[in-house]
């Protein structure tokens, strides 16, 4: 079969080759698919998120649309409150929006019941927190390999230690999480978002816990993570060195994006910062 890329246009007749067979195989890319004119994995269109309600509501998010890219590393920036982790627990498929449409993988969350967008986030997305979230009674091969036993499924042997090794554990495997350093630990919370090689992986303040060195560690095992496994990753950051590893940084204020950049230095990330911030 035929596969072509075209540019998202909603009046256009079907592709056909030079024969006038219609190219049934086409990968569609929207215009507005990120700078770089990849895939799209995670969308959302004119999304609102209003947390109460009347005089008392908090309008979260305030008309955000974006395309996620895919195999791109982007990052979300912006002053506190500006609605960062909302708009990354929507995107996750862990909160809904307002108002809004959402896809993730193709598929469109609202039409999800709560069971059904539960299955979706287990085959799709990964995540890793701040304070790693690693379960103190499981030592740290068990802590990988949770999500693929949670599913009823069986690790591959050769894909856990693929892993086990880019990630630097390979001495580390029966400690317990009270037994490992903090960047040892974030490095066990990568392995176990990517053991089950997610569509999209989500870090929230990845380097939020750890000191400069470890961070610059952490920073580069997740930029290689996307480089080398073209692994598709959003990650919510207040450090302009964790925004400078990204492809494309997109920058909130009160519930908007209100800048949107492609690969920029610390230094320029930090411009961008103080301009959004002083809005
Ligand atoms: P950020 O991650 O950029 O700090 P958030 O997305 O956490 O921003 O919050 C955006 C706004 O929504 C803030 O004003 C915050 O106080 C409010 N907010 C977030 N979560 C809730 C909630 N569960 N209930 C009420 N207000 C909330």
């Amino acid at each position: 079969m035929k596969t072509r890329v075209i540019q998202n246009d909603p009046g256009a007749q079907p592709p056909t080759d030079s024969s006038g067979a219609v190219i049934e195989d086409v990968a569609v890319v929207d215009a507005s698919a990120g700078a770089h004119g990849a895939t799209s994995v995670v969308s959302a269109r004119d999304v609102t998120r209003q947390y109460g309600e009347a005089e008392t509501a908090v309008h979260a998010l305030r008309g955000v649309s974006v395309d996620v890219a895919d195999g791109r590393l982007t990052a979300v920036m912006g002053p506190s409150g500006s609605g960062k982790s909302t708009l990354m627990h929507i995107l996750a498929g862990l909160d809904r929006p307002t108002s809004g449409g959402v896809q993730i993988a193709g598929t469109d969350i609202l039409e999800l019941s709560d069971t059904q967008l539960t299955k979706l986030r287990r085959t799709h997305i990964g995540f890793i927190f701040q304070f790693f979230n690693l379960l103190p009674m499981l030592t740290a091969r068990e802590n990988i390999v949770l999500p693929i036993a949670i599913a009823g499924d069986k690790p591959d042997p050769a894909w856990v230690e693929e892993l086990v090794e880019a990630v630097g554990l390979s001495e580390r495997l029966s400690h317990r999480p009270s037994e490992l350093s903090g960047g040892q630990q974030q490095r066990v919370a990568i392995a176990r978002a990517l053991i089950s090689k997610p569509t999209i992986m989500f870090a929230d303040e990845p380097t939020g816990n750890l000191d400069s060195r470890t961070s610059g560690e952490i920073l580069e095992l997740l930029r290689t993570s996307v480089s080398a496994y073209g692994q598709t990753t959003v990650m919510v950051t207040h450090d302009a060195h964790a925004a400078a590893i990204a492809d494309r940084i997109l920058f909130l204020a009160d519930g908007r994006i209100v800048k949107d950049i492609g690969s920029s230095s610390t230094h320029e990330i930090l411009g961008a910062l103080e301009e959004v911030t002083v809005r």
